[in-house]
This record gives structure tokens, sequence and C-alpha cells, in this order.
């Protein structure tokens, strides 16, 4: 059993808030420093971008339907892939829901929150159960609504529209654009999140995943469709700029999986004697106080506009000040 007093601390009321402070990535800090970003370099593909790379790779090569059989945009395949996205889905979030929250097999140990979302009946959710409203978002819009952009996208690379090259054509290019996936996810989820953070799409959209300010991994993608919608538009981008179509299923499973670790509301889950960060620490505590770290540090929108919230005091008295202020009457 390891010890969660080494890397944080819990007040008065069972929060734990890791000690070490948020920070944005090395590239974006001036001096630029090569020690620091080769440093940080692991951390940029370990332990989950390297996954979801393997990932969409292994759907590209396996599970896909054949080129013909994808140029019509006929229900039958589209189904299957539907049926094969669930179950993807079930297996993966489905692992991480029940080893940490109904095995509970780490307990309590660097959870953010000390309370268990099953514990609580909470009335806002369908029957009262945060867990039974986020799977079925998750399974009957989330996974619907990615497959169809899926089947679009596919189907547009099998009937030759968009900017598609071969991997033997220009290797140099393809390589270069899947090591900046994540930073295209960054950036459309960025530009995404503040527009459904305008007032009258935040009561009618982005509420609903806003419900869980103690998230567990089943929040991940418990949303309203348009959001959905948003959200899974970015493996579309690879319409429009030149690209393949595995990379362009990296995008998409940096989306559907890559939600996962923000929202497992541990600091550092266990495995074995093995600690691992899933970097949740910055998404929390946007479901926690709504107003600050809209993306992550990896593009730094939030620390460039002012929302950066890493973690620290002084952090949470200039949030504090800036809610004040806007609750102040302008003159
Ligand atoms: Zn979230
Ligand atoms: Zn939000």
């Amino acid at each position: 059993m390891t010890d969660e007093t080494d890397i944080g601390t819990r007040d008065r009321r069972g929060y734990f808030t890791p000690n070490a402070r948020l920070d944005i990535a090395p590239m974006w800090r001036w001096p630029w420093r090569l020690p620091a970003f080769v440093a940080w370099l692991p951390h940029y593909f370990l332990p989950w971008n390297v996954l979801f790379m393997a990932s969409g790779l292994a759907f590209w090569v396996w599970l896909m339907p054949s080129t013909e059989t994808m140029q019509s945009l006929s229900p039958g395949w589209i189904a299957r892939l539907w049926l094969i996205n669930t179950v993807a889905v079930l297996i993966f979030y489905g692992a991480a829901e029940y080893r940490l929250y109904v095995q509970r097999a780490q307990e309590g140990r660097y959870k953010y929150n000390p309370v268990f979302p099953a514990d609580r009946k909470i009335k806002a959710f369908f029957k009262g159960s945060q867990n039974l409203e986020n799977a079925l978002l998750t399974v009957f819009s989330g996974v619907t609504i990615w497959t169809l952009i899926q089947a679009l996208v596919l189907s547009a690379w099998s009937n030759g529209i968009g900017n598609w090259i071969a991997f033997a054509d220009n290797p140099i290019y393809l390589i270069a654009l899947a090591l900046i996936v994540p930073v295209i996810h960054q950036a459309h989820f960025y530009a995404i999140h503040r527009l459904i953070h305008t007032r009258w799409l935040y009561k009618h959209v982005h509420s609903i995943h806003h419900k869980s300010i103690n998230p567990s991994p089943w929040s991940s993608l418990a949303m309203h469709p348009a959001e959905h919608l948003l959200y899974f538009a970015s493996m579309l981008w690879h319409l429009v700029i030149p690209s393949h179509p595995a990379i362009a299923m990296y995008q998409l499973h940096v989306a559907g999986f890559g939600a996962i670790p923000g929202h497992t509301g541990f600091d550092r889950v266990e495995v074995g004697d093995t600690l691992i960060d899933p970097h949740a620490y910055n998404h929390y505590l946007h479901h926690r106080y709504f107003e600050v770290n809209y993306g992550d540090g990896l593009v730094p929108f939030d620390y460039w506009f002012g929302t950066y919230h890493d973690g620290s005091p002084e952090a949470e008295e200039a949030m504090k000040k800036r809610l004040q202020a806007r609750r102040m009457p302008q003159t």
C-alpha cells in the first residue's frame, strides 16, 4: 500500500490536494530550456498518448470494413462500428470504473473528493444515480455520435474526398502530424469548451456535463448530444488538413478514450506497486470551480487568457477576485 501523504494533503473536510503545482508544457516557457523539454517529453507520450495511438492504429488495421463497403453510408456497417465502439467503451471505461469505484481497489487513497458518487443519491440525476445517467448518455448519445463522425470520415476517405495521403508518399509529414494529434485535440477542445461556457449554451447544453461535480470515469462522455457533436468533430480536421485515416482514428481515440484519465477523480492510480499519474487534477479543478482550466497546460490558453488554476492558494485567490469582479455592477 502506498502513502498519499508523500504527494499531498487532506483538509478537514477530507478533500485531497496534491503538493505539486500544475504547470504548462515547457516549450511555452521563455527562455526555452532544452533539458526541461527533454525531461517532459516522456510524459507527453506515456502512458496515454501511446495507448490511444496504438488503439487508433489497431482499429484501423483490424476492425474497419472494406473500402468498397464504406463507400456507401449504409446502416449495416455503421451499426457494426457502433457495436465495436460500444464494446471498447464498456471495456475501457468499465475497467476504470470497476477497479476504482466498484471494487474500490485503492479505497479513497489519492481521491480528490472523499465521497464516492454511488454512495449518495443526487436528485439532479436520472433515478438519483450519477453513474446510471452518465453511462446511458455515454453509450446512447456519445458512442452514437462518435460512430457517425467516424463513419462520415471513413466514407469520405473511401470515396477519395479530403486531402488524404499515403504513408509512402510523405512519411515525415505524417509522423509529424501524428506527433501533434494531442495538440490539435487540446486546441479544438479549448475552443469548443469556451463556446459552450457562454451563457445560453452552458444552460442548455454544457450544464449536463457539469452535473458531475465529483467526476468518475463515466462522467467523461456524459454530455448533451450537441456537445458530443462539437467534441468529436475534432476528427473532421483530418478532412481539411492532409492526413491519413489511421491518424484520423488516433485523433478520434484521443477524444473518445482520452477523456477518461481527466475524470478518474484520483491523483494517482495504483497498479501493483506502481503509481500512475492520470493528470486528472487540471480538469478536476474545472469540474469543481467551472470558471478555470478550460483546457490543459499542453497548449496553455488558460495561462495566456487568465483562467489558469495551478492548484495554489494564490490561483484560488485570483479566481475568487475574477468572479467577484464579474458580479460587481458595470459602471
Ligand atoms: Zn469534464
Ligand atoms: Zn466545462
